[in-house]
C-alpha cells in the first residue's frame, strides 16, 4: 500500500464514520416520540429508502453531506488533492439520487430530505418531518 492510497483510505474511513447512522438516529427518534411507525432500509423501494412510513406513503432519506453532495453545504467539499478520484464517484451518486427520488415520485411517493448537515438543529428537523405532523393531526407535536 503507497502512502497516498493509505491517505486516501483513512480520509473515506473517518467520513464514513462522521456518516454513521447517527444523523439517521436522530430522525428516528423524532418520530418515534411523535408516534410513527416505520419501516427502516426498505430494499424492496428504489434507493432503499432509510425510514419508510407506508401509511402515510412518505420515504426520508437521510443524507450524508459528502456522499450526497448537499448543495453549497461545507461538508459537501472535494478534497482538492483527490479530485480526480472522487468527482466521478459522487456524480454518480448523485446520478443514482436523482433516478431513484424520479422513480419513487412517479410511484406517488412523497419524499423528505434531510440532510446530515441539518440533524443538529431539531427545529429544523421537525420543519423538514411538517407535511408528515400536518397529517397525523390528533398528535400534539411535543414542544421545544
Ligand atoms: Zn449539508
Amino acid at each position: 500500500m503507497d502512502h497516498l492510497s493509505g491517505e486516501k483510505r483513512s480520509w473515506n474511513m473517518s467520513r464514513i464514520r462522521a456518516a454513521d447512522t447517527k444523523p439517521e438516529k436522530i430522525v428516528r427518534s423524532i418520530l418515534h416520540r411523535v408516534g410513527f411507525r416505520f419501516g427502516l432500509h426498505v430494499k424492496s423501494l428504489p434507493g432503499k429508502p432509510d425510514i419508510v412510513l407506508p401509511k402515510y406513503k412518505t420515504v426520508v432519506f437521510v443524507h450524508g453531506c459528502f456522499w450526497h453532495c448537499h448543495k453549497g453545504c461545507r461538508r459537501a467539499n472535494v478534497p482538492k488533492t483527490n479530485k480526480k478520484y472522487w468527482v466521478p464517484k459522487l456524480e454518480r451518486n448523485l446520478e443514482r439520487d436523482k433516478i431513484n427520488k424520479r422513480a419513487l415520485k412517479k410511484d406517488g411517493w412523497r419524499i423528505i430530505t434531510v440532510w446530515e448537515c441539518e440533524v443538529k438543529k431539531e427545529l429544523k428537523v421537525f420543519s423538514k418531518l411538517k407535511p408528515l405532523f400536518e397529517e397525523k393531526k390528533s398528535i400534539d407535536i411535543p414542544h421545544i
